[in-house]
């Protein structure tokens, strides 16, 4: 049922409220209906109030970051889609550390890095996200993970904010244990000393690999499943015969089998009914659990 709250809701925390903002256009495979509630809040200090308001309403929120890795459902979700605006978005190095607000995108953390000369993170290159998606998700690569960099966070909840040391923070593949309820608000991340040429050349050499190897002109969300052990998700969809198997606009990538791209005007129902196709097919045909690495959010229409 749709969350009717009024505008003094939200009194005292500054920032931008939205009703029934459409959420397609904040995720990255283009799909999902509206959010009854989308506040971009610009302070983090207003962050604890604006929680605690949620809890004693007991008010559903959910924190979004560049939606590169979520499907909102065509019926939208009710309640709050909390954005994190201006005030999350510093970045400061200092010595080999760098301080990232968790609004900072890849693109800006990438660049910062290169100038200051801190190595370690090209393994980000082309990852549309923020800082805070990507200590949410664990993001990474083969070998290479934000668990690899991350020394400590900042978290807010409804009782204020504070500090988790990286081994507190229980990294797992693509999840983590953040403590219930909260929102990672800044990211202290460590590099090394390298030289800018060679960071340049590395993010380089990853664009280009990932340029000839993924679906990078069409929307998407990135890998549809997490890898099994031992194997890909990619290799058992390519090897069950998916690659171009479409439900309405949604396609099995010709490309890359493990992502689906929006050829255009896709549903979120055609997402989870291709994702529904694939898991049943590798199921039967190689005995594996596929487990989806997008989040699901929202109802359906
Ligand atoms: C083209 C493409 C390539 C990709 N390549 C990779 C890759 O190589 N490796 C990889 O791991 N992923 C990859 N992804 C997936 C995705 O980019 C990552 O999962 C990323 O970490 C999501 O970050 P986001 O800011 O978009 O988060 P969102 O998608 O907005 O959110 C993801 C989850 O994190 C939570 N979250 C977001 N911000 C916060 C916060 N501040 N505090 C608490 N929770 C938060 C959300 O509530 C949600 O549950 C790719 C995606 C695309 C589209």
């Amino acid at each position: 049922m749709k969350r009717v709250v009024t505008d003094s809701f939200f009194d005292g925390v500054v920032g931008t409220l939205r009703r029934d903002e459409p959420l397609a256009r904040y995720t990255s495979m283009h799909v999902g209906g509206p959010a009854d509630l989308f506040f971009e809040i610009d302070d983090p200090a207003d962050l604890p109030l604006l929680l605690s308001r949620c809890a004693t309403e007991a008010l559903p929120w959910i924190v979004l970051g560049r939606g590169s890795n979520l499907i909102v459902r065509d019926g939208g979700l009710r309640g709050l889609v909390i954005r994190l605006g201006r005030g999350f978005a510093g970045l400061r190095v200092d010595g080999p550390h760098v301080v990232a607000g968790a609004a900072v995108r890849v693109s800006q953390l990438l660049a910062e890095v290169e100038r200051a000369g801190i190595g370690g993170f090209d393994f980000l290159t082309e990852i549309p996200a923020e800082v805070g998606g990507l200590i949410a998700m664990n993001a990474g690569i083969p070998g290479c993970e934000m668990r690899d960099v991350v020394e400590s966070i900042v978290v807010a909840d409804a009782f204020g904010a504070r500090t988790v040391e990286a081994w507190a923070i229980g990294f797992g593949y693509r999840r983590v244990g953040l403590p219930p309820s909260s929102v990672v608000v800044e990211a202290t991340l460590r590099g090394w000393p390298r030289e800018p040429a060679a960071i340049r050349s590395d993010i380089d050499s990853r664009r280009a690999r990932r340029r000839a190897t993924q679906p990078t002109d069409a929307p998407n969300s990135g890998s549809m499943f997490k890898n099994p052990p031992g194997d890909r998700a990619g290799r058992l969809i390519d090897a069950a015969g998916l690659k171009g198997t479409s439900r309405g606009a949604i396609l099995v990538s010709t490309k890359h089998a493990n992502f689906f791209v929006n050829k255009g005007g896709g549903s979120a129902r055609d997402v989870l009914a291709l994702v529904d196709l694939v898991r049943d097919r590798v199921k039967a045909q190689f005995g594996v659990n596929l487990e989806p690495e997008v989040h699901v959010i929202g109802e359906d229409e």
